[in-house]
């Protein structure tokens, strides 16, 4: 995009969630924004919004083609995430295992492959992890290893993409009052204690928003982050400010 033009912003897993309200939060500040998702994202504001599978090439390359229409892209947010295998070590399908490495780590990698000769010195990208990629949860062993893996594919795309002139850093969001978290608390055996636990693991003793975690990746797509890359930003209440689940009297 030419200097002085609005940023041209891609979000994927934009149609709910941390990714719409980041999307949203791009449209407020005057950005240009393409959403990505399975289904095609509700509207914003006259935004470009396309269906695709960010973990096929084809997929992919639908992406690639919007970018180029849209003028290039000054910041890649990877978002999207399959959070559907649960289980321990012992559990987990080979598929599940499959699905998630896929959606969550590879395609994060081949999706900013596929882009890179469209974005222009300058350009940001902000890898959504999470606190599962610093740490781990029982009985969630693919979603672990693949945001742990993002998590260290942010610091190797930092390194082989400053070059470019590219930025790379990553949020690690906490639990955060998504459709899909509140969902979960509701579909419990005991909603309210579970989102007391939930509320527990943090510091700051709530959920988060997704508008908290959309600033944060803001902030790091933006010049204002100029001297980060390569840094992985918890955005979690204090939960990980502690060993034991943010201090919680025991
Ligand atoms: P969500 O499941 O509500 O939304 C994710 C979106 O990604 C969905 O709309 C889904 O359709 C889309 N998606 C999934 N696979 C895709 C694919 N192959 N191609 C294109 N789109 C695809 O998730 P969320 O809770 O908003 O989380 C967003 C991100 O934040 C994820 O990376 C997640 O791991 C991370 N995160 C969330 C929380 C939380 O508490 N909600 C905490 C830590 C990290």
């Amino acid at each position: 995009p030419e200097t002085g033009a609005p940023p041209c912003v891609i979000v994927t897993g934009a149609a709910r969630g941390i990714g719409r309200a980041i999307a949203e939060l791009y449209t407020e500040r005057g950005a240009r924004v393409l959403s990505v998702d399975l289904t095609l994202p509700p509207p914003l504001r006259g935004q470009r919004r396309i269906r695709a599978d960010i973990s096929t090439a084809s997929g992919r390359e639908r992406i690639g083609r919007a970018a180029r229409e849209l003028g290039g892209v000054n910041v890649l947010v990877n978002n999207a995430a399959f959070q559907g295998a649960h289980g321990s070590v012992l559990e987990v399908s080979e598929r599940g295992w499959a699905r998630t490495l896929s959606v969550n780590l590879t395609a994060p990698l081949l999706l900013t492959r596929a882009l890179i000769d469209l974005m222009p010195h300058g350009s940001t990208v902000v890898n959504v992890a999470s606190v599962q990629g610093l740490f781990a949860e029982q009985n969630n062993a693919a979603y672990n290893a693949s945001k742990g893996g993002l998590v260290n594919l942010t610091r190797a795309m930092a390194l082989d993409l400053a070059s470019h002139g590219i930025r790379v850093n990553a949020v690690a969001p906490g639990a955060i009052s998504t459709e899909g978290v509140l969902q979960a608390i509701q579909d419990s055996s005991d909603p309210v204690n579970t989102r007391r636990d939930y509320e527990d693991l943090h510091a700051l003793r709530r959920l988060g928003a997704p508008r908290e975690v959309a600033q944060v990746v803001y902030f790091l797509g933006s010049d204002e982050s100029s001297f980060m890359t390569g840094a992985i930003v918890p955005v979690d209440g204090g939960m990980t400010a502690s060993f034991m689940m943010a201090g919680r009297p025991v």
